[in-house]
């Protein structure tokens, strides 16, 4: 099915029928007995790879299977910060090329994805912070990334309402600075991808469980649905928090974690902030939506636990610390909390790899920081899918480095891992 290309004129000409003519953004059709290949999850790495495996590799007779809606998962539940200033070479050149598939993904995919480079600052509070940041800026730069050490007055300059005092409980001491880094909108990023994917003849399907995985002989055979068998030669896994339970299906144990992770938007004001502010020490993150919303994201609950809720006391702790980086916010009411279920590996990077499985691939373990890798993470998985083996790009991303131990260890190492 082409879809008809959104501009000016198709605007134009819509309005003049009252926006009652719209074409339907992605087809609903009836799953097929068989496909080429299965993607299981609709969220936006799912839907970015079944996108690249189309575009880049061809394949077009393919399934997106949701249990829910489309982006109705952490995808449309996060924060939506998107930067490459990763620490470790790996990290930063998958992210890096995520990054760059972002600065042409509206033009790309025909939809508006609000992509916003207003920048990212990563705060430093301490003497250890300052030394870590400088060393993530130095590795950033040698990997041919923008990154920019700003001292607190450079951020006062740019940042007027932050609290920069040094009687603070953590002073601001500097900040790694990222400004090809930003925002993009999330649902937006489902929407635009289900398009694009559907308009080059995959099948989106909604509210289509994956029950089972059937293999034959240690390959997969295609997967057991709530609206039956579909067969496939091969399957890509792509269910962020339930990563596990699909892995108990297949007959192989992940090292991946589920834990709840909250977020909460505050009263809509006008526009205060025009970039986003990170910081690992006191824990809290924000930025301002388009809306006039503050949009702040808190830590993880330290439970397992799969409701797309969290505790009160770690919202508490992130208003907290927000107040304390911005004391003019303190009287601000918060207006929606929500939760997701994050995938937590021991290394805080994702895992992008074949499986024991032939056939069967499995993209997980982004955990609280995979908004931002939806392209790079789609473009490389549909490489590893359609080839059968890894890119050059993902392939330290295999499932073996929980046995080489060849980890690449992320946690904190990139300020905060959002
Ligand atoms: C509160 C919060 C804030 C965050 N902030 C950021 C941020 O600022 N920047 C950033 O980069 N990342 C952030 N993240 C992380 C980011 O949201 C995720 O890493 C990313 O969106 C994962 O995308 P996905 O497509 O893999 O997963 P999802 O969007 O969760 O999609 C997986 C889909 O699989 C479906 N599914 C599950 N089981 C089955 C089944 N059996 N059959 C069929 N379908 C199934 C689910 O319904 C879901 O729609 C945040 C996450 C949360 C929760």
């Amino acid at each position: 099915m082409k879809a008809n290309r959104y501009s000016i004129f198709s605007l134009a000409r819509n309005a003049l029928s009252y926006h009652e003519n719209w074409q339907q953004a992605w087809r609903s059709p009836e799953p097929k007995p068989a496909y080429d290949a299965v993607i299981v999850g609709g969220g936006g790495h799912g839907l970015a790879t079944a996108y690249y495996m189309a575009r880049e590799h061809g394949i077009t007779n393919v399934a997106v299977l949701e249990k829910g809606w489309i982006g109705g998962g952490n995808t449309g539940r996060n924060t939506t910060i998107v930067r490459s200033n990763y620490l470790w070479d790996e990290a930063a050149w998958l992210y890096e090329k995520s990054l760059q598939l972002w600065e042409g993904l509206t033009q790309d995919i025909n939809y508006n994805v609000m992509f916003s480079q207003r920048g990212v600052f990563n705060l430093a509070h301490t003497l250890q912070d300052v030394r870590d940041t400088w060393r993530r800026v130095n590795a950033n730069r040698l990997n041919g990334i923008d990154a920019e050490f700003v001292t607190a007055e450079q951020i006062k300059a740019l940042v007027p309402h932050i609290n920069t005092s040094p009687d603070a409980r953590y002073p601001i001491l500097g900040a790694s600075l990222q400004r090809r880094a930003g925002t993009a909108r999330h649902d937006g990023v489902a929407w635009g991808l289900a398009r694009a994917a559907d308009a080059r003849g995959v099948d989106i399907i909604q509210n289509c469980e994956v029950t089972g995985i059937r293999r034959e002989g240690g390959r997969v055979t295609g997967v057991d649905t709530t609206r039956g068998f579909i067969g496939a030669p091969k399957v890509g896994v792509v269910v962020a928090g339930h990563a596990t339970m699909l892995a108990d299906m297949a007959g192989f144990r992940l090292p991946v974690e589920s834990h709840p992770l909250q977020a909460l938007v505050s009263e809509p004001v006008k526009p205060i902030l025009d970039s986003v502010i990170m910081s690992n020490q006191v824990h809290g993150y924000v930025s301002q939506s388009d809306k006039g919303e503050l949009v702040i994201g808190a830590g993880i609950d330290a439970y397992l636990g799969y409701g797309q809720r969290g505790s009160f006391p770690v919202i508490e702790h992130t208003l907290a610390a927000i107040k304390e980086l911005f004391p003019i916010f303190s009287r601000m009411r918060m207006l929606r909390q929500w939760g997701g279920i994050v995938d937590v590996t021991p290394d805080a990077c994702p895992i992008l790899s074949l499986t024991p499985v032939e056939g069967l691939y499995f993209n997980c373990g982004w955990g609280t920081g995979g908004f931002k890798a939806t392209p790079g993470s789609g473009w490389a998985f549909a490489h590893t899918m359609a080839r059968n083996e890894p890119h050059a790009l993902n392939a330290p991303f295999s499932i073996d480095r929980f046995v080489t131990g060849h980890l690449i260890d992320e946690h904190g190492a990139a300020g905060v891992a959002h």
